[in-house]
């Protein structure tokens, strides 16, 4: 087999916000399909990320980009609610 060019992993260019959450800066390239799952390493398939969206994913396979965006942003939705009550505090 012919040796492949090495394509270095493109930087991340400074106040590159998460392509999930948007809440934060963008500082690792996530695998919209995980590369556990086939997913090559091509711009097509790489979304700057924050390294907490990146985490959450982990390996699980999303039937779009829309769908995982969606996931993400579900969740933390959920969080903040939770987040709100806990801190809300006071008397009953
Ligand atoms: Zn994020």
């Amino acid at each position: 087999m012919a040796s492949r060019c090495r394509r270095p992993q493109r930087a991340i260019p400074p106040d590159t916000p998460c392509g999930y959450c948007f809440d934060d800066w963008a500082t690792v390239w996530d695998h919209i399909r995980p590369y556990s799952a086939g997913g090559r390493s091509q711009p097509a398939n790489l979304m700057p990320s924050c390294r907490a969206c990146n985490a959450w994913f982990s390996d699980h396979v999303y039937p779009s980009i829309e769908a995982k965006r969606e996931a993400r942003r579900q969740f933390l939705r959920a969080l903040e609610r939770e987040t709100a009550r806990s801190t809300r505090g006071g008397s009953i």
